[in-house]
C-alpha cells in the first residue's frame, strides 16, 4: 500500500501546480482532493488516510455503510469526511444520513430529493447541534440519458428551492461528471465550461457570491485541467488506488 501514499503525493503536487495556473479570479481557494474509494477495500482507505488524506468519495449507499461502520475505519480514521457521489434514491436517504462523518452529498438532482434530505436530517444530526447538511446540485451537463443530474435549465430553480425552503440544508455548490473520454486537445472541456456558466447564472439570479458556490468537477484523467478552469473539488479514484475491481451484483 506504499503505492497509494506515493500516488497521493504525486497527485497533490500536480493539484498545487495546476492551481497556480488558474486565472487570478479563481485563486481564492485551495482545491480539495476527494479520494474516490468505491469498490476498494477498507485497508486502502486506511493507507490513504495514514498518508494524510481526509476526504473520501463513495457511490453506493450499502458499500459506504459497510465501510463507515467497519471497525477498521472507525478505529483508524476518526476524522474521515465522506462525500456521497453516487445516484441517490429517496428510499435510501435514511440509510445514508446515519453514516458517521458524512460531509456532503454531491448528487442532489431534484427538489423532491432535496425535500427528503431536508425532512430527514434533523433525525440524524447530532442532537446538540443545529448543523446543516452540506449538499451540491448535480448537473447533467453532457445531457446523456444514462447520466443522472438535473437539466441545465433546472439548476437555478433547484438551488433556489434549497436556499429558500430547505433550512436544514447548506447549498455548497455544483457537481458534474461530464462525458467520458473528452480530449482536451480540442479545447476546454465543454462540460466544465457549462458548469461554470451554471454558477454564473445562479450568481446573477440568486445573488449568491461566486466564491460560495463550489465546482465539483475533474476525475483521474482530467483533474488538472478541471482545476486550471476553476474546479474547487476534484474526485480522483483510479489514479490513487489503481484499477477498480468489478462491481459484483
Ligand atoms: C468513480 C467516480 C469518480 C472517480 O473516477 P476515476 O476515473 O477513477 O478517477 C469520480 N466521480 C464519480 C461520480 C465517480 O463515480
Amino acid at each position: 500500500m506504499a503505492e497509494v501514499a506515493a500516488n497521493l503525493k504525486s497527485i497533490c503536487d500536480k493539484i498545487s501546480h495546476a492551481a497556480t495556473k488558474r486565472a487570478p479570479g479563481y485563486q481564492y481557494c485551495e482545491p480539495r482532493l476527494v479520494a474516490v474509494s468505491k469498490l476498494q477495500p477498507p485497508d486502502s482507505i486506511v493507507s490513504a488516510y495514514e498518508a494524510g488524506q481526509r476526504h473520501f468519495g463513495e457511490n453506493y449507499v450499502n458499500e459506504l455503510m459497510e465501510k463507515a461502520f467497519s471497525s477498521l475505519i472507525i478505529k483508524n480514521c476518526k476524522q474521515i469526511r465522506w462525500h456521497f457521489i453516487g445516484n441517490l434514491q429517496r428510499n435510501k436517504v435514511n440509510k445514508l444520513l446515519c453514516i458517521p462523518n458524512l460531509y456532503v452529498i454531491e448528487t442532489v438532482y431534484s427538489e423532491r430529493l432535496a425535500n427528503a434530505l431536508n425532512n430527514s436530517w434533523p433525525k440524524f444530526r447530532n442532537s446538540d447541534s443545529s448543523s446543516k447538511l452540506n449538499v451540491m446540485v448535480q448537473v447533467n451537463t453532457s445531457q446523456e440519458k444514462e447520466k443522472s443530474g438535473c437539466d441545465v435549465a433546472q439548476v437555478s430553480t433547484i438551488v433556489k428551492h434549497i436556499v429558500e425552503n430547505c433550512s436544514n440544508l447548506n447549498f455548497m455548490g455544483l457537481m458534474t461528471i461530464g462525458m467520458y473520454g473528452y480530449d482536451i486537445k480540442n479545447g476546454p472541456n465543454p462540460d466544465f465550461i457549462c458548469l461554470m456558466k451554471c454558477r454564473e447564472k445562479i450568481h446573477e439570479e440568486l445573488e449568491i457570491d461566486v466564491k460560495d458556490i463550489e465546482l465539483s468537477m475533474g476525475m483521474s484523467n482530467d483533474y488538472e485541467h478541471a482545476i486550471e478552469l476553476g474546479s474547487t473539488n476534484v474526485r480522483v479514484g483510479s489514479a490513487i488506488f489503481g484499477d477498480r475491481p468489478q462491481k459484483s451484483n
